[in-house]
C-alpha cells in the first residue's frame, strides 16, 4: 500500500527545488514506501515538523539502500550533500567538521535525497547552542514490560515535570517506547538540564525500584523501564516528532494527547501510511501549546525535581 494523501492534501504543494534521484527506490519494502513516498509524507507534515528540525544541529540515520540495507548515523557535513543542507559551526566544536542543519522545506527534501530515514535533532537551537529548549525523557522498556506500564510511566513523568513547573508532552517513539518532552525557555545550560533529568530519573527508580531503573547498564533492565535521561546533554540527539523510523512498517514518532494516551496500542501504531489520515481527523494538534508552554529550568527546581 502506498500512502493515500489525496484527502489530506487539498491544497497544491509548493514546487520542489530539490530533484530526487531514483524516486522509485523502495525504502520500506514491507509496506512499499518509496523515496518519492517519503518526500510526499514530509511535504505534507512540513508545517508540523518544521519547528522541531529547522535551525538546529541534526544527526541523520541514512540508509541509501532503504531500511534493509546498511545504515549509518551522519552527524557531519559530507561531500556531495544537497545544497539545501547547511553546514553549522559549533562554537565549541573541534576541527572534526561541520555539523548540519536545514532552514526550509527544500532542506528537508535534501535530507530525503540523502536517503535520511530518521531525523535526530539536538535539544538546542543553533541560535543558542548552550541552552537547551527541549528536554526529553526517553522511556525504554526492558524485556517483558507491558505496554500499559510504559503509558503509566509517561504519566508519572508528566506529573513530576508539572510538579516542578514544566509542561509535558508525549509522543510515540516509533520504536519501543514513549518520549515525554518538556518545552524549555533556553535559560539553563546543559549541565543543569542533565542534572535535573538525572535527579528525576533517580527519584523514580528509588521510589519504584521494581518498575524503573535510571542507569543504562543492561543487567537490571529486565521487567523494568529505563528512564533514559541521557538525551539531555550537549551533543546528544533524539528522534524528532513526525520523523520516520528505519524499522519494519515505516513507523513515525507521533505526538499524542495525554487524554488519548490510554487508547494508543503501541509505540509503532502510527506509520507513514496512516499518519496523514490521523492528522486530518484530529480536531486540534495535541502539541499546539508546545511553543507557548516553554518554562525555564531554575536552580530551585534542581533541589526538588518532581516532588
Ligand atoms: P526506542 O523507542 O526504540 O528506544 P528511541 O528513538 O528512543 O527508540 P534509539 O533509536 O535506540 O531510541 O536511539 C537512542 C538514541 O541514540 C537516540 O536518541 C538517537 O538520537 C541516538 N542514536 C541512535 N542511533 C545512533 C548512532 N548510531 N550513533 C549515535 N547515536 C545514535
Ligand atoms: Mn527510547
Ligand atoms: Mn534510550
Amino acid at each position: 500500500p502506498v500512502m493515500d494523501t489525496s484527502s489530506a492534501q487539498p491544497e497544491k504543494q509548493p514546487a520542489r527545488a530539490v530533484t530526487l534521484t531514483h524516486p522509485d527506490r523502495v525504502y520500506w519494502p514491507d509496506v512499499g514506501i518509496t523515496k518519492a513516498g517519503l518526500a510526499d509524507y514530509y511535504t505534507a507534515v512540513w508545517p508540523r515538523i518544521a519547528p522541531f528540525i529547522i535551525d538546529r544541529p541534526l544527526a541523520l540515520l541514512r540508509c541509501p539502500e532503504g531500511m534493509e540495507g546498511p545504515h549509518f548515523f551522519q552527524k557531519n557535513a559530507w561531500k556531495g550533500m544537497n545544497a539545501h543542507i547547511v553546514p553549522l559551526d559549533d562554537p565549541m566544536g573541534d576541527a572534526a567538521g561541520h555539523l548540519i542543519g536545514i532552514h526550509e522545506l527544500d532542506g528537508l527534501m535534501g535530507l530525503v535525497q540523502g536517503a535520511t530515514l530518521e531525523i535526530h535533532p539536538w535539544g538546542a537551537s543553533c541560535r543558542d547552542w548552550d541552552h537547551p529548549d527541549t528536554l526529553v525523557m526517553d522511556l525504554d522498556p526492558g524485556e517483558g514490560v507491558e505496554w500499559q506500564a510504559v503509558i503509566t510511566a509517561a504519566q508519572e513523568v508528566r506529573e513530576r515535570l508539572e510538579a516542578s513547573g514544566l509542561a509535558a508532552f508525549v509522543k510515540t517513539s516509533g520504536g519501543k517506547g514513549l518520549h515525554v518532552v518538556a518545552p524549555l525557555q533556553p535559560a539553563a545550560d546543559w549541565d543543569m538540564a542533565k542534572t535535573f533529568s538525572h535527579t528525576m530519573a533517580q527519584a523514580m527508580a528509588a521510589d519504584s525500584p521494581d518498575r524503573f531503573v535510571a542507569t543504562v547498564s543492561k543487567a537490571k533492565r529486565h521487567g523494568r523501564i529505563l528512564i533514559d535521561y541521557l538525551r539531555n546533554q550537549r551533543g546528544a540527539t533524539s528522534v524528532s516528532p513526525y520523523s520516520t523510523r528505519a524499522r519494519t512498517g515505516a513507523p513515525v514518532s507521533m505526538p499524542v494527547g495525554w487524554e488519548e494516551l490510554d487508547t494508543i496500542t503501541g509505540p509503532a501504531q502510527f506509520t507513514v501510511n496512516n499518519a496523514m489520515e490521523r492528522l486530518a481527523s484530529l480536531r486540534t494538534d495535541p502539541w499546539k501549546d508546545f511553543p507557548a508552554a516553554r518554562q525555564p529550568i531554575t536552580t530551585a527546581m534542581l533541589s526538588r525535581p518532581g516532588h
